[in-house]
């Protein structure tokens, strides 16, 4: 059976990324992305340029519909999902707790939790076979965030929790669940924090001296979903550079 994947935000930063990989390595990639249709379909195009399969689906993984159809796009283009990384995610302009309005807050949890937990539920209503899972999560889930994105970490938080509960759920199935936690990689979402020099700006205190790369995330996301990793379950690898 072939290893299907659907990787949620993949149109830029790590989720490119990660969608190129796994293409690379066999996986016929469902490159999942909200607004941004040109990214995503130049990441197919990679992928197709050395002969790996991918296609690209429009979805806002926070809508419970819209995460049925893309699943049944993508079953519907390659067979049945096998594995999953949820990875599309937001944050707003640093700003203390105190400042932060309502809307923000949800906002914040519906993209990067609630879409989780639609993933997720999606893939394991439909899911025969053994598989695996993959969430993204952040280091922030550990420092809280503070003055910057209390509410982003949080939700991180939440992601992690369920990554744990959910693992034991399906342990028992053959499917495997686990986290990364990255931190200071180089991708856009600086940018949309209010301060694109961020990594950067806090690279002398990282204790490997420098941010990360999306290709660096990747590789510990290919890893976990794969059978090398056939003995790792509700586990979480930081990929923070030492911090
Ligand atoms: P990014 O460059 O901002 O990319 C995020 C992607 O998520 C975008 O392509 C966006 O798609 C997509 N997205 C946002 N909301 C979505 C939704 N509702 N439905 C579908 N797609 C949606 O971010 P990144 O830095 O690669 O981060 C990827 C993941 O890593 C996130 O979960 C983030 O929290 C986590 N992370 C990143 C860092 C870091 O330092 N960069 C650190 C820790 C954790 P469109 O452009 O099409 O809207």
């Amino acid at each position: 059976m072939d290893n299907v994947v659907i990787v949620t935000g993949a149109g830029r930063g790590i989720g490119a990324a990660t969608a190129r990989l796994l293409a690379s390595r066999g996986y016929a990639v469902c490159v999942n992305y909200r607004s941004d249709n040109a990214s995503a379909e130049a990441v197919v195009a990679a992928v197709s340029a050395t002969g790996g399969r991918a296609f690209a689906c429009q979805a806002d993984v926070s809508v419970e519909s819209e995460v049925r159809a893309l699943f049944d796009a993508a079953e519907q283009r390659f067979g049945p999902v096998t594995h999953l990384v949820n990875n599309a995610g937001v944050l707003f302009c640093q700003s203390p707790l105190a400042e932060m309005s309502v809307e923000r807050f949800n906002k914040v949890l519906t993209t990067n939790v609630t879409s989780c937990f639609l993933c997720s539920r999606e893939f394991v209503q439909r899911a025969k076979y053994p598989g695996a899972i993959v969430n993204v999560s952040s280091v922030a889930a550990r420092t809280g965030s503070p003055f910057e994105y209390v509410d982003y970490a949080a939700s991180k938080g939440a992601v992690d929790t369920l990554t744990k509960g959910l693992s034991l759920e399906l342990a028992a199935r053959g499917i495997r669940v686990n986290g990364v936690r990255p931190g200071f990689i180089h991708t856009d979402m600086h940018a949309d924090g209010g301060e694109p020099e961020r990594v950067e700006r806090l690279a002398p205190q990282i204790p490997l001296q420098r941010g990360g790369e999306p290709e660096e995330v990747a590789n510990a996301i290919a890893w976990l979903l794969s059978d090398e990793a056939s003995y790792v379950t509700g586990s979480f690898m930081d990929l923070a550079g030492g911090k």
